[in-house]
């Protein structure tokens, strides 16, 4: 029987509010990462957060592709900016162990997806820089936090001819919109694949042979109804070394 690929997904935590154990941490993803690499094919499993850079790079050798899922604002720090009065709340121990993922999974020359959270994680983490607020960049005057539901296509994506993405999507596409940062400087040794009609970017893509893939909006989250969203994953998916 011919294996499919397992298909790691970075965790999170996430605090209990109220219940039998307030203030109890639980390691989780959103069950929408893990239906949409099912239906494009892959096995889906959870990477829980750990302290230990041997284990995370253990965790990364045991599957075949990483999806770095949405989550916290990145600390500024790691791109050497102080935290303006608008950034959002940090997990500096999550943002340690999903660049120990990313740097291992790129030696391995395994793909990376990374949405929302992991476009700016994966730009961070090679040198770019991240707009801790869409307020602090001028250009940007399209609502990117919508307030309707996460599958409803929210605002106009523009894909950038002959990138990687535009042989997945069509030269336009809708997408949903749920980020109050935006990249900025893009790391050297990225491009950028799509932006929005205020020029904000909502994807890049590593040079070079190996498929490192940054998204800003939530494709997992339109993937059931949208056969073009569920490609992103069946790409990832594709571009699975086979040993
Ligand atoms: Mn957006």
């Amino acid at each position: 029987m011919n294996k499919k690929p397992i298909i790691g997904i970075s965790g999170n935590f996430i605090m209990d509010k109220g219940g039998m154990f307030p203030g109890y941490k639980r390691a989780y993803v959103n069950d929408d990462y893990v239906k949409a690499v099912a239906m494009a094919g892959g096995i889906p499993y959870i990477i829980p957060i750990v302290n230990d850079e041997d284990l995370a790079k253990e965790q990364m050798s045991n599957v075949d592709a990483l999806i770095l899922s949405g989550g916290y604002d990145v600390n500024p720090l790691i791109y050497g900016e102080e935290p303006k009065q608008k950034l959002g709340a940090i997990l500096p121990e999550r943002d340690k162990f999903d660049i120990w993922l990313l740097k291992e999974a790129c030696k391995m020359n395994k793909p990376v997806l990374g949405i929302c959270r992991g476009i700016q994680l994966i730009n961070a983490a090679f040198g770019g820089t991240i707009n801790q607020d869409l307020s602090y960049d001028e250009n940007c005057y399209i609502k990117h936090f919508q307030e309707t539901s996460p599958s409803t296509a929210g605002h106009t994506v523009e894909i950038v001819e002959g990138s990687r993405l535009n042989s997945i999507l069509s030269s336009k596409v809708t997408t949903n919109s749920f980020h109050h940062q935006s990249l900025n400087r893009v790391a050297e040794g990225f491009k950028i694949a799509a932006r929005t009609k205020d020029g904000t970017i909502e994807a890049i893509e590593k040079e070079g042979e190996n498929f490192v893939m940054g998204i800003q909006w939530h494709p997992e989250m339109m993937s059931s109804s949208s056969p073009e969203m569920l490609n992103i994953f069946k790409e990832l998916i594709k571009n699975v070394k086979k040993v």
